[in-house]
């Protein structure tokens, strides 16, 4: 019989685990023609997750655990998942039950008809706040302004992915992995699917301003290299603004057009524009050098501290 996976990342998620596990084996158990096992990654919760967890998967072995020796981040949660899981595809949902399970049914049959990649599009957010949703327009705006692939607008992790999509993330060896945008690298066939995003069951977000920006970050630097061109085209403008000033400045001294206090105000602008302009291209060269930094380094992207029901 065919198996799904299900891969679940959980950070600090005592009031869902139950609420979560109860919901997906509902929905799985009811696909009459596959087996299915979920995975469930603890993020190094500070709570009460991985012992809920692992009383639930004494009794159910379909239950698969890998647990963080601290808090790696989402990403990394879902890549250990991806590194596990043995279904012929694989769901990757959020705990909080945003993202309603039991669309998966549909997901599956778009998938059956021969497509790789479904992948999940809000169509409404409902309870979350005003600054998360006007963020993430600005985020995906900017990013498909820049990206060198196009990246599918109001989509989060939340999608359905093919055993072969999943081979080919699985053998790349980056770190920074932005996957939402990964998927789409691959080229493989992928077809958006529409659906209204719940509230969070409980708790409160695990998304700070801090980790969105790292995602922000990870997405724009990883799928472009059109932040370095502009900081060059930043550089350009700056020096013609210089020689225009310059230029200025010689004719008003040869024509004597006014007297002017030996330019402080003039000085004052060259050096504060200059040195914004170096500041920021700074900021941007070394975001890039630090990724390499990173890359160059090849720490594991996780410590895994406790496994199971996995072989
Ligand atoms: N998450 C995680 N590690 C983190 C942050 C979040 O594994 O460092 C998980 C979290 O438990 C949830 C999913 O990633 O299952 C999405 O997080 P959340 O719902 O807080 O994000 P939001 O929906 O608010 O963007
Ligand atoms: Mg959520």
């Amino acid at each position: 019989m065919k198996k799904i996976s299900a891969i679940i990342p959980m950070y600090n998620e005592e009031k869902v685990v139950k609420e979560c596990y109860k919901r997906m084996t509902n929905v799985l158990t009811n696909l009459n023609d596959y087996d299915y096992e979920i995975v469930f990654i603890d993020d190094g919760s500070k709570d009460k997750t991985f012992n809920l967890l692992q009383e639930i998967a004494i009794l159910d072995t379909k239950v698969k655990i890998i647990s963080f020796t601290r808090n790696f981040g989402h990403q990394s949660a879902v890549i250990a998942g991806l590194k596990v899981v043995d279904g012929e595809c694989a769901i990757i949902i959020d705990a909080d039950l945003q993202d309603p399970p039991e669309l998966i049914p549909d997901m599956i049959k778009l998938w059956e008809a021969g497509n790789k990649i479904i992948y999940g599009k809000r169509k409404k957010r409902k309870g979350e706040s005003i600054f998360k949703i006007s963020s993430a327009k600005i985020f995906y705006k900017t990013l498909n302004m820049l990206a060198d692939v196009e990246i599918p607008r109001d989509t989060g992790d939340f999608r359905l992915v093919d055993k072969e999509a999943i081979n080919v993330i699985n053998k790349m060896p980056e770190h920074n992995k932005f996957l939402r945008g990964l998927w789409s690298w691959t080229g493989f066939k992928q077809v958006p699917f529409e659906y209204e995003r719940d509230k969070r069951f409980a708790g409160k977000t695990k998304y700070p301003f801090r980790k969105m920006m790292k995602l922000a970050q990870d997405g724009i630097i990883g799928f472009s290299t059109k932040p370095l061109k502009i900081v060059g085209a930043l550089g350009m403008i700056s020096i013609i603004i210089s020689i225009i000033i310059l230029i200025y400045a010689l004719l008003s001294y040869i024509f004597k057009l006014n007297n002017l206090e030996p330019g402080w105000t003039s000085i004052m602008v060259t050096i504060t524009l200059f040195a914004g302009v170096q500041l920021v291209s700074l900021w941007v060269i070394s975001e890039y050098i630090g990724r390499i930094y990173d890359e160059s380094k090849s720490r594991p992207q996780y410590i895994i501290n406790k496994i199971i029901n996995i072989k």
